[in-house]
């Protein structure tokens, strides 16, 4: 994913940085404990389409 889009992306809830978990192909926020998914290079920054990590998901 475009490195320059990684830097403007932040979390729509929280407005926070965001983590780019390359294996998994997420954007993960850490305060929210969402990780948003990335669909073909797209980052889908929807609150309904985030995966909620569990408690001892280490982020
Ligand atoms: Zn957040």
């Amino acid at each position: 994913m475009d490195s320059k889009l990684l830097e403007i992306l932040v979390c729509p809830l929280c407005k926070g940085p965001l983590v780019y978990k390359k294996p998994e192909q997420e954007l993960v926020c850490r305060p929210c404990r969402l990780a948003y998914p990335v669909k073909d290079g797209i980052p889908v920054m929807l609150e309904d389409d985030a995966r909620k990590l569990p408690a001892d998901e280490e982020v």
